[in-house]
């Protein structure tokens, strides 16, 4: 059985918790987690479920998890402009870009569920019974 909770987090609390890939209902630090790529169906501290009845969950979070990735990238871009500017090493700067496009989807895995955890619950704000712990969001 889930954890109850008396109140609920704002949302500011949700989105910190989301970014630093803290379950958004708790803030335990393992969240969904065992490992960096298998995630449990419930949180390991609160038992809430991440999915919360929604069957397209993995959507939100794949679509949270390329927008962290642009973002990355275009903030690593963005540095290495500025910090070489007027002389910008156009080939070393393509390489590192490649590669944080390659892997940003895997270092943001996690925090891509995590996140979208946080905005799912903002939007699905949890009704009474979901509060209490007694059953899981349904669409
Ligand atoms: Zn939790």
């Amino acid at each position: 059985m889930a954890q109850a909770f008396e109140t609920f987090p704002g949302f500011w609390t949700l989105l910190g918790r989301g970014i630093s890939r803290r379950c958004p209902w708790c803030g335990d630090r393992r969240a969904y987690f065992v490992g960096w790529f298998k995630r449990l169906e419930r949180c390991q501290r609160c038992r809430h479920a991440w999915r919360r009845g929604d069957a397209a969950f993995e959507l939100g979070a794949t679509t949270a998890n390329i927008i962290l990735t642009f973002l990355s990238v275009l903030l690593a871009m963005l540095i290495a402009v500025l910090v070489t500017l007027p002389d910008i090493p156009f080939l070393p700067l393509i390489i590192i870009v490649g590669v944080l496009a390659v892997l940003g989807p895997a270092i943001w895995y996690p925090t891509s569920f995590t996140l979208w955890q946080a905005v799912d619950l903002f939007m699905r704000k949890p009704d009474a019974d979901e509060m209490a712990g007694r059953r899981d969001a349904e669409l």
